[in-house]
């Protein structure tokens, strides 16, 4: 197991990065929510992420997802057989996560990009932890509407459809951090870019709604971004999406 990297950015709000994608644990007291959960072969460094800062995986009590790509799914099957915990996320996205439909690049898109530079490396790695393994929870329920969420971390779910369709970001008002999954990142394996930025449209169902989706993401009062790809983006929102935009 490659160890994770572990970044504590306010109190109680952790990120992690396994190397290929990050996953955020919000803890209160003995209590933790878990916002998304890697790729299938991310569990130990899932788990070793939740030792490191002082919990065991059952004292995970809710699960969120920015979205159900295997990225972002694939550690819940091991961490279910574990633990009993909800696993939410909006409407569309619990569906996807049952995978009632699936919206995601297909081995064939994949294939169509190799040319470009970093997607080749970046694929026989994304093989090997588990990228091709059918993946589904059938679990998945929406959180209830109306903001903030009681659970650890009282995250706020705001909707920011593009990247998938019922994508949503998580903002944590009292830390001035959002967890931005998919719609905003701050590098990729297959980007040359660094800081904010915006996967490529390839990975995304529909780029357009995801460059709307920035500007939900700009009116956040936050300083910290915790990406689904890329390294923690400390820095005023605003300023993350309108670096985001110039890259377009
Ligand atoms: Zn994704």
């Amino acid at each position: 197991m490659r160890e994770p990297r572990i970044t504590q950015v306010a109190d109680g709000v952790h990120f992690a990065e396994s190397g290929s994608v990050n996953w955020a644990l919000l803890t209160d007291g003995t209590a933790v929510t878990l916002v998304d959960a890697g790729y299938p072969a991310d569990f130990p460094a899932l788990r070793h992420s939740v030792e490191t800062i002082g919990h065991r995986l059952r004292d995970i009590t809710a699960v969120l997802l920015t979205h159900a790509h295997i990225d972002h799914i694939g550690g819940l099957p091991a961490l279910l057989d574990e633990v009993d915990a909800p696993i939410h996320a909006t409407a569309p996205e619990a569906a996807h996560a049952r995978r009632e439909f699936l919206e995601q690049a297909t081995p064939l898109d994949v294939a169509r990009n190799l040319w470009r530079p970093g997607v080749l490396p970046w694929a026989v790695h994304i093989i090997r932890a588990g990228a091709l393994k059918p993946v589904k929870i059938p679990t998945a329920t929406p959180f209830p509407a109306g903001g903030r969420l009681d659970l650890p971390g009282n995250p706020v779910p705001v909707a920011t459809p593009g990247h998938t369709t019922g994508h949503a970001v998580y903002h944590l008002p009292e830390a001035g951090v959002v967890i931005t999954g998919d719609t905003l990142v701050s590098g990729h394996p297959t980007s040359i870019k660094r800081g904010p930025q915006l996967l490529h449209p390839f990975f995304s169902k529909d780029q357009g709604q995801v460059i709307t989706a920035l500007d939900t993401l700009a009116a956040l009062d936050a300083d910290v971004v915790l990406p689904g790809h890329g390294g923690v983006h400390r820095g005023p929102i605003g300023e993350a999406v309108a670096q985001a935009k110039l890259g377009l």
